[in-house]
């Protein structure tokens, strides 16, 4: 073979090549199921009828004005993707978190386990609940992207114990774990979920009838709980083209004893004094309190922020939660448990949980107080 055709030959094979990888990428973000599903005539029919849904839009809105970025800066993918690849030294922890083992037979009613970001565990009137079960990349692309932070023992899905309810907040890739749903599914009898997201469940193989979807203020009762979707100021969806198609929201959870509060992700925003504060008081509290920034500043809230929901809400024992877990934003990844103890401090009546990942406390207990997070490189 002479030269120039041993050069066609070779480009013959970059074409094809590059040709392959396109169609290869092209198929993975047109059929993959982690993108999720299209909602069916029936959850549509729920959807349209949604005061929170914006029919001309064809998408939900939150209760007030809500712009995505608040920053005139384009946002840029390759900003992003080199923040992600190459944190600065100390924006994340280098050695394990300190965590603690957890054994799934011994939990108790009114006890609490924190599985790190916005991944919590609770017995209440007897029934396991979880809520916004992630255990794997906070990512589309499976083993690349947002993975959690290493922690001294590590936790599954088979860590768990039978689940009664698995509470989902928004359908976004740090709630909404498609592994997880899947493990998930023959140990979970019943998912609570925000409108819309029932799609994503039903193509990723959970049965119809174990999933309830909810709107905001909708109420549903399973066992002795009585649990309600309230608004949240978020935003929702699994691909950048397609904005706000599902509906986000936090959870009430009550028993006949006790009556929890879970925030899910929200900048601040009214709907804590004009609607959560209704149902208060609460006897347990989960806030965010991570990932914010002056950029989206109003759909996740600061930790002076939290701290002022927790007061609007009349909140007396918390937990932070969306922390901890998963580098999403561009703070140090202590930033928003030491922001919100220092200011917490001068609030007497507020009193804040800070277990390990892993350790189980009690709700109506002593809270765990040990700074753990203190002195990890
Ligand atoms: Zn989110």
């Amino acid at each position: 073979m002479n030269m120039n055709k041993k050069i066609v030959m070779i480009l013959k094979i970059l074409l094809a090549v590059i040709v392959l990888l396109t169609g290869a990428v092209w198929a993975f973000m047109t059929y993959h199921p982690v993108w999720g599903g299209t909602p069916d005539e029936g959850s549509m029919a729920r959807i349209r009828a949604s005061k929170a849904y914006n029919a001309t839009l064809g998408k939900f809105e939150n209760q007030e004005p809500t712009q995505l970025l608040t920053t005139d800066e384009k946002p840029s993918i390759t900003t992003w993707i080199t923040r992600l690849m190459a944190a600065d030294e100390g924006k994340n922890p280098s050695e394990p978190l300190p965590s603690a083992a957890f054994d799934k037979n011994v939990l108790k009613d009114g006890e609490m386990v924190w599985f790190g970001h916005s991944t919590v565990l609770f017995k209440l009137g007897g029934l396991n609940v979880i809520t916004d079960p992630v255990f794997h990349n906070a990512s589309p692309i499976p083993y690349i992207g947002i993975s959690p932070f290493k922690t001294e023992h590590s936790y599954s899905v088979e860590s768990l114990p039978e689940l009664d309810i698995v509470l989902l907040s928004h359908d976004h890739y740090d709630h909404l774990d498609y592994r997880a749903i899947q493990e998930l599914d023959s140990k979970t009898k019943h998912f609570i979920v925000p409108l819309g997201v029932k799609a994503h469940l039903q193509r990723w193989g959970v049965a119809d009838d174990k999933i309830t979807e909810m709107d905001w203020d909708e109420q549903t009762k399973i066992g002795t709980l009585a649990i309600t979707l309230v608004p949240a100021r978020h935003f929702s969806g699994r691909t950048l083209n397609i904005k706000d198609p599902t509906l986000w929201g936090g959870y009430i959870i009550q028993s006949p004893e006790l009556k929890y509060y879970y925030s899910a992700d929200s900048g601040y925003g009214k709907h804590y004094r004009e609607t959560i504060a209704k149902h208060a008081p609460f006897d347990f509290v989960m806030i965010e309190n991570g990932a914010y920034d002056k950029k989206w500043a109003l759909i996740h809230e600061t930790p002076e922020e939290a701290l002022q929901a927790l007061k609007d809400i009349g909140a007396t024992k918390v937990l932070p939660i969306h922390w901890g877990k998963f580098d999403m934003a561009n703070h140090v990844w202590t930033d928003p448990i030491n922001r919100l103890m220092k200011d917490v401090a001068s609030q007497p009546e507020i009193s804040v949980a800070t277990p390990k990942i892993g350790q189980i406390f009690h709700t109506q207990g002593d809270l765990p107080a040990e700074q753990w997070w203190q002195g990890v490189r």
